[in-house]
């Protein structure tokens, strides 16, 4: 048994959610809303997704009941990472009003945020949440709003035992199993979880439940689960950094062939957790004496986001989708030092044509029988 492997029943699952309230935090967790698993705010164990399932194909996305209501993790992920917690989609930066003797005065809108314990983060997910950070938190000018947020977040990472048909992140190292970013992981078996610890503050909260020793059978079933989770992912993106054979490619007639197909729509963009692009403007109440600047997320499939200076410099959807895939498997690994894909699969699933990037990065990078 490692050290920090511990065993929660299931039956005291409860027992994680009080301990969390208890330590000052809200909860939000995965749960069935309008057709789909999201997160929402959690009080209580009986409001996860007891007995649901999920399949997903490109294009597509449902959720199924099932017989084994003793699970409420036996599916792969939702159209929503930890992005929306983090990064909101759209807030006021800063307000301006003109006061009766025409001074200005600014002010800032920083949120105050509770802390916030998140249960149900997948690998992946988490892997997303540390390409944010680098972005919004580890250059010279570190974004108070993201920050906020951030500070006081807990996460419980439930490690995958049941991938979806889109999932790729055995492929890209992110999963299926979490291996750092956690505070607490959870690994789902027959009749509870096997608990890990990675942060002081998760220990605190687990020295609060009423955990058992991990015995060997839990451990050895639960790296069973973790080698047929990996085993069971059928898509894989090509190894290695990508930024050569992609920028060798940029005049690859398969382009053209996606772009025939794409529909220029964004939900790639908007259900991927590390795309970060937005766009920022004022909003002016018609008296003239109070402004807005608000900034919302955007994509590099809109007209507007490559709009400089009277010029679009991105017309054509091949422009666009070949901006996208170059930067987040290439030019990535130049600003962040890895691709931005954490293998989740959502802009696969939740693209309306079912445009799977794994096969056309694998057929423009000359990794596909196509090509
Ligand atoms: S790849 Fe799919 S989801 Fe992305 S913009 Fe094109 S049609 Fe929309
Ligand atoms: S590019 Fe697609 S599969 Fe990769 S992290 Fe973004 S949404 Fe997930």
């Amino acid at each position: 048994m490692k050290q920090d492997q511990t065993y929660l029943a299931r039956d005291d699952l409860q027992s994680l959610l009080d301990a969390l309230k208890a330590g000052g935090f809200q909860c939000v967790g995965p749960q069935v809303r309008d057709g789909v698993i999201r997160y929402a705010g959690l009080e209580q164990a009986a409001q996860l997704p007891w007995g649901v399932t999920q399949s997903q194909a490109p294009g597509e996305y449902r959720l199924h009941e099932t017989d084994d209501t003793d699970r409420c993790f036996a599916w792969a992920n939702g159209p929503q990472a930890l992005k929306p917690i983090v990064f909101a989609p759209r807030e006021t930066l800063w307000q301006a009003t003109q006061s009766a003797d025409g001074s200005l005065g600014f002010s800032d809108d920083v949120p105050d945020v509770a802390p916030l314990a998140v249960i149900g983060v997948r690998p992946c997910d988490i892997a997303a949440l540390y390409i944010h950070d680098q972005h919004f938190l580890q250059q010279d000018y570190r974004d108070p709003y993201y920050l906020q947020r951030r500070q006081d977040l807990l996460l419980v990472a439930v490690n995958c035992t049941h991938p979806a048909a889109t999932c790729f992140c055995a492929s890209t190292g992110d999963g299926p199993r979490a291996s750092y970013g956690y505070d607490i992981a959870l690994t789902e078996l027959e009749a509870g979880y096997l608990v890990e610890v990675h942060s002081e503050q998760g220990r605190a909260i687990c020295a609060q439940l009423p955990l058992q020793p991990a015995s060997h059978a839990y451990t050895q079933a639960v790296e069973a689960a973790m080698q047929q989770a990996a085993d069971s992912q059928q898509r894989r993106l090509p190894a290695g950094n990508l930024k050569g054979p992609l920028f060798a490619n940029l005049e690859h007639p398969h382009w053209e062939e996606v772009a025939a197909r794409c529909l220029s729509c964004g939900n790639c963009t908007a259900v991927c957790p590390t795309c970060f692009c937005h766009s920022e403007a004022d909003e002016v109440r018609l008296d003239g004496q109070h402004t807005e600047h608000y900034r919302q997320w955007d994509s590099c499939f809109t007209q507007g986001h490559s709009y400089i200076h009277g010029l679009t410099v991105r017309p054509q959807t091949t422009q666009r989708y070949r901006q996208w895939l170059t930067h987040k498997l290439g030019s990535w690994h130049d600003q962040y030092g890895r691709s931005g894909c954490t293998g989740c699969g959502r802009c696969i699933t939740w693209c309306p044509v079912g445009i799977d990037l794994t096969e056309e990065a694998a057929v423009i990078c000359g990794d596909s029988p196509a090509s």
